[in-house]
């Protein structure tokens, strides 16, 4: 037997540790959401002055429901979520799965096992979300007119996803299993360094060859518009070709503008949905803020954090991985005779997130210091009236509430409020400090 009675005592404590987190976590998301729904309710009857001349009532007051009513399915996605890990870990979920697929493994051998419990996991909890999923798009979203998703688009997605997930993650997940099962108890180093190199060639592939099997990405055809932008691109010395619009208005009415990819890859996409809304100048802005985030590197800051999390995880996991008490706390039975990396890895996964959840204000805070530098250097290298102006029709767009809670913002916003941005915008750039004139003598 594995379980002796020092291990149970320290298998109890690690499973009073995850229920802790787990029920901390829960009632912090709790209080920050109801936060975010009493504040939101609170002011959904007036625009805030200082947007009174540009966003119409209609506007906010719709931005306001939009954020309540996704607030609310998402406690309840929450409610579930949390439900279904309690399940999968102390109620004996994972672990019933895990035996069944140990049958199998005189069959399949210990990786043909190893694969199989990943697959099998990775099958089930697509499909319990997959309700929440049709929800949000069919009923959440186009109730505020947004979804522009059909079913067979939908269905289309979730298949080549999930052909995209085993081409690319079968692979890095055997490699991955092997050197658990081979490495010695170094492993997890190595792991790591194949995981970095996985990243990295992501960040090459994913724009290059994934994406755009799921999207259109064509350059900028507008003549007006290229001539704009290709004197930015030219000033701020990034290759011309690298400017691509999507027409993410497949999906969704949303509009959105990023900065993805590597060396030759790396690329602004701007969403259709955002570039029919904007003109030539606006557009320039936005560009010259998605420029921003290379020229003061976040992309590289970005990379550095996540391979110094990606270490931490990894070096923790070795240790973790070689404790019975580690599975026995969380309601899984290692076996005795198969390798237990694919169990560790998926149980690690699982009972992370409730504690590294308490790191979100730091990475939101990190992450609305690069939006305000981004936006800084657009003030200097475009113009901060065309911004502000751009931001606000991203904002009326997307819905975004314009009366955040504080508490709400500073917790999870990976991009300041909109007064926020806007009040830096205008002090950059010398504007009167009142945003509802910025959008007077713009278009
Ligand atoms: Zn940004």
């Amino acid at each position: 037997m594995l379980s002796s009675d020092s291990w149970s005592v320290s298998a109890l404590s690690v499973s009073l540790a995850f229920v802790a987190a787990l029920v901390l976590s829960f009632l912090a998301k709790l209080w920050l959401s109801g936060r975010q729904v009493r504040h939101v309710a609170q002011h959904r009857d007036s625009v805030p002055p200082a947007f009174a001349g540009t966003v119409s009532l209609k506007a906010h007051q719709k931005a306001a429901d939009y954020t309540m009513a996704r607030s609310r399915v998402g406690t309840l996605h929450l409610a579930f979520d949390t439900a279904l890990l309690v399940g999968w870990t102390l109620l004996g979920g994972l672990d019933l799965l895990n035996q069944w697929m140990l049958s199998w493994e005189p069959l399949i051998g210990p990786m043909g096992y190893q694969l199989g419990l990943l697959v099998g996991f990775a099958l089930l909890s697509g499909l319990l979300d997959l309700p929440w999923s049709l929800y949000n798009t069919f009923r959440l979203e186009q109730r505020f007119g947004f979804n522009r998703t059909t079913l067979r688009l939908f269905v289309m997605d979730g298949l080549k996803g999930m052909v995209v997930g085993a081409v690319v993650g079968l692979p890095i997940a055997a490699l991955i299993l092997w050197l658990m099962g081979a490495a010695g108890h170094t492993w997890w180093m190595w792991a790591w360094a194949v995981w970095m190199g996985f990243n990295l060639l992501m960040l090459v592939v994913y724009p290059t060859l994934i994406a755009p099997l799921f999207n259109k990405f064509e350059p900028l055809a507008d003549p007006t518009m290229r001539e704009r932008v290709e004197g930015l691109m030219a000033r701020c010395g990034f290759a011309a070709k690298g400017l691509f619009v999507m027409d993410g208005s497949r999906r969704s009415a949303h509009g959105n503008a990023y900065f993805t990819g590597l060396g030759a890859s790396k690329r602004v996409v701007f969403f259709d949905t955002l570039l029919s809304r904007l003109n030539p100048p606006e557009v320039e802005a936005v560009l010259a803020h998605e420029l921003g985030h290379f020229k003061r590197r976040h992309v590289l800051k970005r990379m550095v954090m996540m391979f110094a999390l990606s270490l931490a995880g990894f070096a923790l996991l070795g240790l973790l991985s070689t404790l019975p008490q580690f599975f026995l706390g969380l309601g899984v039975r290692p076996s005795l005779t198969a390798p237990n990396d694919a169990l560790a890895l998926l149980l690690f996964m699982l009972v992370l997130p409730p504690f590294t959840f308490f790191l979100t204000p730091l990475m939101a805070f990190w992450s609305r210091k690069h939006e305000f530098e981004a936006d800084a250097y657009a003030c200097e290298q475009s113009s901060g009236r065309d911004l502000s102006a751009a931001l606000l029709k991203l904002h009326e767009d997307n819905a975004g509430t314009l009366t955040p809670d504080p508490v709400f913002a500073r917790f999870y916003y990976s991009h300041p409020p909109a007064s926020e941005r806007l009040a830096a915008i205008s002090a950059l750039s010398g504007l009167p400090t009142g945003v509802g004139r910025l959008d007077g003598g713009a278009a």
